[in-house]
């Protein structure tokens, strides 16, 4: 097997590269933010989305009848890497999560209004699975979709809806019918954010950025924005996770860090002697590298298994996610650790180590380890769908 990329998947990389260094952007690239560098939450982060847009570089996976280029999945990795080494934001949940979905399960007015709007960056989308009883178990999700004439009316509460305070569009799962079993009688809408009876209520977290609850009261959705069929909301949002997992990720922080960490580990001294001389400290950085070597391998299978579309792998994408985000949150801990007791000198301080890069990158890390279903869930995930095992302890 070639771990390398193809002629001409290199090109694509070279050019995007020089596209992202050509177009440097302080105001929209921040390393700061940590993983909430992929939202465009601000007017220049939306206008740089239509600058990718602009190139053509929306929807390349999706097909030609929907305004893409039917490219294999490999290039939009390339771009999300790419996107993500800089502290851009990135394509994955419009074009990803909602665009790859509603051309699965959407219907064709839905395709119609939505995907040329993700494919030219004009929207922005909140996902609401989390309520306040059902996190990783969102199956029990409760918020009560009632049917009336003409539509449904939504009334309860979302938990953890990242972008909401910002989004155009909230993705969001309901109980459609309620004496059903729990996995089918959960139906997907579209709501567009600003509808009265919304109410969105922010949650700033310990990574950095902004999470919010969300209030329904009497939010009525007419029938063609429920997005599939009814009661097969569940599937269709697991489907999505496993986009989520594997998109929203990305591997490009670590090497960044692992690079910031180098370089001052080769000038930092402890005790008037210099820490590259340290056994110990060279070994943690072999360590971090060689698990990042397995990582680049996980994408790999990912994207092998993702190849010709369909739909996305879950195991694979499980083992991405828990290796990833794992690994991300170590290599912060091992660099505060290599530290010593200056790493617990938070962010922005002049006396911290690099000014707290790593002590603000680890509280950044604590989220990535639970959005998109908790590194618990991935091994209950691969536990029983890769290996057979039973369902609960
Ligand atoms: C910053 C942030 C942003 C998020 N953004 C979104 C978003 O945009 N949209 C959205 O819908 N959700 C979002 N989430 C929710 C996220 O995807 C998780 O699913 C959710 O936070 C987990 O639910 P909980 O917090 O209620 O924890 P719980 O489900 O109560 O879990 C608590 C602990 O128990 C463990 N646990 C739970 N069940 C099991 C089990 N069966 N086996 C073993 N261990 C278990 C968990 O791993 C965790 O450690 C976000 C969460 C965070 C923190």
């Amino acid at each position: 097997m070639d771990f390398d990329f193809s002629p001409e998947e290199q090109k694509f990389a070279d050019e995007v590269e020089q596209w992202l260094v050509d177009n440097h952007d302080p105001v929209v690239m921040d390393h700061h933010r940590e993983n909430f560098s992929q939202l465009s939450d601000t007017p220049e982060r939306r206008a740089f989305m239509k600058k990718l847009a602009a190139k053509g570089w929306l929807g390349m996976s999706w097909p030609k009848q929907y305004g893409g280029q039917e490219i294999e999945g490999v290039f939009e990795f390339i771009l999300t890497e790419a996107l993500s080494r800089h502290a851009a934001p990135q394509i994955g949940k419009g074009v990803g999560i909602i665009g790859k979905t509603l051309i699965r399960h959407g219907s064709e007015k839905l395709k119609r209004e939505f995907l040329p709007q993700i494919l030219n960056a004009e929207v922005e989308f909140a996902v609401g699975y989390s309520e306040p009883q059902a996190g990783s178990d969102a199956a029990n999700m409760q918020l009560k979709a009632e049917k009336v004439e003409g539509g449904w009316k939504l009334n309860g509460q979302k938990m953890w809806t990242t972008s909401a305070h910002f989004a155009d569009w909230y993705w969001v799962g309901a109980r459609t019918d309620p004496d059903k079993r729990k996995h089918d009688g959960i139906s997907l809408f579209l709501i567009p954010m600003d509808h009265p009876g919304l109410e969105v209520q922010s949650l700033p977290t310990i990574g950095k950025d902004t999470t919010n609850q969300v209030f329904f009261e009497d939010v009525f959705v007419p029938d063609d924005y429920l997005v599939g069929e009814r009661g097969r909301g569940f599937q269709m949002i697991s489907e999505a996770l496993d986009l989520e997992r594997f998109t929203m990720f990305t591997l490009s922080p670590i090497t960044n860090r692992t690079d910031v960490l180098v370089d001052w580990v080769k000038q930092a001294k402890r005790d008037g002697k210099p820490l590259k001389d340290d056994p110990n400290v060279r070994r943690t950085i072999a360590h971090i590298v060689t698990d990042t070597a397995v990582a680049k391998g996980l994408s790999t299978r990912f994207l092998c298994a993702a190849k010709g579309g369909g739909k996305p792998p879950t195991i694979q994408s499980s083992q991405y996610k828990l290796f990833t985000t794992t690994l991300s949150q170590r290599v912060c801990k091992d660099a505060l650790d290599i530290a010593g007791h200056e790493g617990t000198i938070m962010e922005g301080q002049e006396e911290a180590p690099l000014l707290g890069r790593f002590e603000g990158a680890y509280r950044a890390t604590m989220n990535e380890t639970v959005g998109g279903g908790s590194s618990e869930i991935q091994k209950n995930i691969i536990a029983r769908r890769h290996l057979g095992l039973p369902k609960n302890f």
